[in-house]
């Protein structure tokens, strides 16, 4: 099969084939093991985390992944396996409560805690809290520390996506000037840890870029264009470089419609190869939330 689908310019990378790939390896992969791997998710009562949980309890229960959204303990009544979507103004000790108990049961392989946050709850203080064994979005400072040393086995499921989705072209990121707009811990930053691993030339922007004005110049240069700001058209077709990969990570609803943040019927016409939204790292990333929890199975049989 293959990944992509050509348009009049720029290739269109086709996210929904790669995982459909993926999907075919990694439920081979679980048949082989001892027994079917658990997936606890927590998630909470907003529009776009019950869309997001959905997809991953769809995709979980064709690749043969456990998740329990029901109560499992009289104690918890949304139970300590899975959660039921929990309000926005929970309180830390509650979502503290669950991932202890969720550290603690051996039934569960992977923890996966769906973002935003809650404005109250500390991120820092949230991803320190998950056993790294079970931490299938690699947030735990351990698994921070490892991808800087480039030694991680489990890390941001998009930031893997995004690489999936560059990887598909063929192009040899040797060397290759990559810009990463966005920097935040769970796409911009990881992203630009693995461009570096791969030894492109790896620029970060951010809002202070945009507010220096130098977002376009930088941009422009970029061979490999990864964009995960959350901003609809940010990124202008006319700046993208003739024959760049442009990657577009955002996810954005405008009219009733999901849309990225690039510019793509312009940036489609001067890209060599270019992700769409919806259909380009959002199918990806379901499935690397797939391929971590069978990693973090193994983590843990291979520990006892
Ligand atoms: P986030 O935590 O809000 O981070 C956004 C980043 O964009 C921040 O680093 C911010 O910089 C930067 N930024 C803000 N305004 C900017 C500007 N004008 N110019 C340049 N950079 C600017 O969001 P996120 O979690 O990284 O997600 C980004 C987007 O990707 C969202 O649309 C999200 O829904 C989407 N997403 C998609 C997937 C998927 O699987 N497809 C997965 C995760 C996220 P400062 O921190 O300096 O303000």
């Amino acid at each position: 099969m293959t990944p992509v689908t050509s348009s009049a310019m720029a290739t269109i990378i086709d996210g929904r084939a790669i995982a459909q790939d993926l999907e075919e390896r990694i439920r081979k992969e679980i048949k082989r093991l001892s027994q079917q791997p658990r997936l606890a998710i927590l998630s909470f009562n907003t529009p776009t985390s019950q869309v997001y949980l959905n997809a991953q309890l769809r995709v979980a229960r064709r690749v043969g992944i456990e998740v329990h959204t029901e109560s499992k303990t009289e104690r918890r009544p949304v139970g300590t396996f899975g959660v039921g979507p929990l309000p926005w103004n929970v309180e830390f000790q509650e979502i503290q409560q669950t991932i202890e108990d969720w550290n603690q049961d051996p039934a569960v392989h992977g923890i996966f805690v769906h973002q935003p946050l809650p404005p109250q709850i500390d991120a820092q203080q949230l991803s320190a809290l998950i056993d790294p064994r079970k931490d299938i979005e690699g947030i735990h400072p351990q698994h921070s520390a490892r991808r800087f040393f480039a030694r991680a086995r489990i890390g941001s499921c998009t930031a893997l996506a995004v690489m999936e989705l560059i990887e598909s072209t063929g192009v040899d990121l040797r060397g290759k000037e990559a810009v990463v707009v966005g920097h935040s811990e769970i796409v911009g930053r990881p992203v630009s840890m693995l461009l570096l691993d791969a030894l492109a030339t790896t620029t970060v922007c951010h809002l202070g870029t945009a507010e220096a004005g130098r977002l376009e110049e930088h941009v422009r240069r970029a061979d490999v264009l990864v964009v995960a700001v959350g901003e609809p058209q940010i990124i202008k077709g006319a700046w993208i470089k003739a024959k760049a990969i442009v990657i577009d990570v955002g996810i954005n609803v405008v009219g009733g419609h999901v849309v990225g943040d690039v510019e793509f019927d312009a940036a489609k016409e001067r890209a060599a190869f270019i992700s769409p939204v919806p259909g380009g790292v959002g199918p990806v990333t379901v499935m690397m939330v797939m391929k971590n929890t069978v990693e973090a199975f193994r983590l843990q049989h291979a520990a006892s």
